[in-house]
């Protein structure tokens, strides 16, 4: 079954496929099927981010849709930046810029000492197969936040967050990354949540 994935991002659209893909689903970027197709993110929780871009690419495709809305909660920054992760410099740089992003947060932190800097990526997922036929999950991971970038793999905040190893996102592989990770968890969540869906329908059809 087809799904469209609401997202450009394309290390999102690859963790998605390594774990759908087994279910049957085959992962299409709303690039291809909806074009130009702009949601505003402007929930105050990830979850809600999440339902309302599924919801908007279900709505104008017909076709079940997945979108997660993430990002990074710092304790000392009271949560910050959070639902606001992708847009946290744009004050100070033109658009969305993944190092502005993060010599804005290392500046935030300035002072405050390795065990004050906390932090946990927080991933939500929708899958809208229908309009009130949602799964939702959400996924969690606890690191801190590093005094300078560390490793070039991955996106976004990933060189700042240590894990426990003392490794950032960034110095990890991308398997590495999915045992541990914000989504890799939530998308562990959404599989078995698919498997028992697909389990009840089968009963149903029987
Ligand atoms: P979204 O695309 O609206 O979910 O924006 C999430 C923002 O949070 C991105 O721009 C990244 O800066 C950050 N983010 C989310 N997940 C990750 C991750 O796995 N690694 C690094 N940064 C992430």
């Amino acid at each position: 079954m087809k799904m469209i994935a609401a997202t450009r991002n394309r290390h999102k659209l690859e963790e998605f496929a390594r774990m759908l893909e087994p279910l049957g689903f085959s992962l299409v970027s709303q690039e291809e099927v909806c074009p130009g197709l702009e949601v505003e993110e402007d929930g105050e929780t990830f979850a809600e981010n999440a339902r309302k871009k599924a919801l908007a690419i279900f709505r104008r495709t017909g076709l079940p849709a997945i979108a997660d809305d993430s990002g990074i909660c710092v304790d000392a920054l009271g949560g910050a930046p959070g639902v606001h992760s992708a847009r946290y410099a744009d004050d100070e740089s033109e658009g969305h810029d993944d190092k502005a992003n993060n010599r804005k947060l290392l500046r935030e932190l300035e002072g405050v000492p390795a065990e004050g800097r906390g932090a946990a990526f927080v991933a939500a997922i929708c899958c809208a197969f229908e309009e009130g036929d949602l799964v939702e999950c959400q996924g969690l991971c606890r690191g801190t936040v590093a005094f300078r970038e560390e490793g070039d793999n991955g996106f976004g905040y990933d060189p700042l967050f240590l894990v426990e190893d003392g490794r950032s996102f960034a110095q990890l592989t991308g398997e590495e990354k999915d045992r541990i990770s914000h989504r890799g968890n939530a998308l562990r969540q959404l599989y078995a949540l698919l498997k028992e869906r697909e389990a009840a329908k089968t009963g149903e059809e029987k």
